[in-house]
């Protein structure tokens, strides 16, 4: 019978918007095959990455370095959403706050894939490359 497998994790680091976590989490888990998905929420979350506060950036490394050590998850989403309330940009602007964003989050250093995604005005998930 063996040891059952080991739960597989994920991270996201997403808008506190309500209408964004499911779209994400499902198609985390689909993509990668996760059990769960550890969830990392700050209003307007790739601005923030991006831009900063510095100290908010450190807070937000901090608990994806949790979600890593004690989850082993292996793969961090950056996330962005149509109508943010705390980021209330164009598409466009907020496609360049995701790749800088994944700059930002690819120099902590972790052994993750790091992905960009934008949650379009349907809900829908896409992929934005770095
Ligand atoms: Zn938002």
């Amino acid at each position: 019978m063996g040891q059952p497998a080991a739960s597989r994790f994920g991270t996201a680091i997403n808008c506190i918007d309500g209408r964004v976590q499911e779209p994400v989490v499902k198609w985390l888990r689909e993509r990668y095959y996760l059990d769960y998905v550890d969830a990392i929420t700050e209003p307007g979350a790739d601005k923030v990455l991006a831009l900063g506060p510095a100290e908010e950036v450190a807070r937000l490394r901090e608990k994806a370095r949790i979600s890593i050590a004690r989850h082993g998850s292996s793969v961090i989403a950056v996330v962005g959403h149509h109508e943010c309330a705390a980021s209330p940009g164009s598409r466009e602007a907020h496609l360049a706050q995701i790749r800088q964003a994944l700059h930002v989050v690819r120099l902590w250093g972790f052994a993750t894939t790091v992905e960009g995604l934008w949650v379009n005005e349907a809900r829908e998930v896409e992929v934005v490359e770095g």
